[in-house]
């Protein structure tokens, strides 16, 4: 089934929106037609709605077509437009827990029910569940690969197999990448137009701050979600911000290091503490730990100062906390409190 059946047809029926800046295109030396104030600053002007020289940058770095190409405010943007984009009419949307809370709250935002297709109980996926969930007519799956908060990756074999598998729009979220050891499925896209990957500035980017989330995906689904999307979804600062991150490629990659190397040692750290049953391997920037007694050590980490993510109450994950990876002396301290607790 092609990706524009899948589509719901009042969308595809838009027409998008038209800014000021769309009615005219090229340069002007006086620009009457937006209602600005005239005062120059770098934020006087409305910022540009198709985040030209952004998407750009990313179509060289990541060598994929500018029309497949989505920015929003964060993933999160994407995970709510594609909710309501794709026709979730006949069934719901299917994720596999334990996963990222998001993809349940933007369904149930949208009065979209959620079908669970939950990863067996050593984190891996449990297709047979996927195939059940496709069968009862879901078009939206969101797999989080690496996933949160069990840190393990899929590999593309099993990405493919999905495609296969699942006969909607499966979303593959990559917020972790870039700490992972497999590919990314990016590689896949021009194979089905029913994939689509999420990545994100938050997390090894180091912008969590400025929200920017980035789809790829086909063209057909990318122009659904900017019709449906906000016109001034992405600020002028956010899109400066990324474009300048995007070109000290060198930096990130220095700090992408130094985290994952963090993760190795931290994880070899806590597997000697008596407290701790299991240090689950990691290809995110975060380590998913069994505790003997979680609560205990969630409380002498939180008197110390330092909160974790309590996890004890997700499938799979009882008496388990999901610790994220700081600086050298940041996990050093959670190694010092969960020795003396
Ligand atoms: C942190 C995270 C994100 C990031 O969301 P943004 O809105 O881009 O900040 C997306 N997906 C997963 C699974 C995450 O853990």
């Amino acid at each position: 089934m092609g990706v524009n059946k899948l589509i719901k047809p009042y969308i595809q029926a838009l027409v998008p929106y038209s800014t000021a800046r769309d009615e005219f295109t090229g340069e002007a030396e006086v620009y009457l037609d937006a209602n600005e104030n005239p005062f120059a600053s770098n934020v006087n002007r409305y910022p540009d709605p198709h985040h030209k020289a952004l998407r750009t940058e990313l179509s060289t770095q990541r060598g994929v077509p500018l029309d497949q190409i989505f920015v929003g405010s964060g993933s999160d943007e994407a995970i709510e437009l594609l909710v309501r984009v794709v026709d979730t009419a006949a069934a719901g949307v299917t994720i596999a827990p334990p996963t990222y809370g998001m993809y349940k709250v933007a369904a149930r935002n949208n009065n979209v029910a959620v079908i669970e297709a939950a990863l067996n109980p050593d984190f891996s996926l449990n297709m047979e569940r996927i195939r059940e969930a496709s069968d009862t007519g879901s078009k939206l799956l969101f797999i989080c690969s690496p996933n949160n908060p069990t840190g393990t990756q899929y590999t593309l074999e099993e990405v493919r197999t999905l495609v296969e598998a699942f006969q909607g729009v499966i979303v593959v979220d990559e917020a972790y990448i870039d700490f992972a050891t497999g590919e990314s499925a990016v590689t896949l896209l021009p194979g089905s137009d029913r994939l689509v990957v999420l990545q994100t500035f938050s997390k090894a980017w180091g912008m969590a701050g400025i929200r920017l989330g980035v789809a790829y995906a086909a063209p057909a689904l990318v122009a659904a979600m900017n019709k449906l999307k906000l016109p001034y979804n992405v600020s002028t600062p956010t899109q400066q911000a990324a474009i300048a991150r995007l070109c000290e490629a060198g930096r990130v990659e220095e700090e992408r290091q130094a985290i994952v190397r963090e993760r190795d040692r931290l994880a070899a750290e806590l597997v000697k503490l008596p407290c701790i049953e299991h240090v689950f391997p990691s290809e995110g920037n975060f380590l998913l730990v069994r505790f003997k007694e979680a609560q205990r050590a969630f409380l002498a980490l939180r008197d110390a100062g330092v909160i974790v993510r309590d996890r004890s109450n997700e499938l799979h994950c009882t008496g388990c906390l999901r610790i994220t990876i700081g600086t050298v002396s940041e996990n050093n301290r959670v190694v010092g409190v969960l020795a003396g607790s």
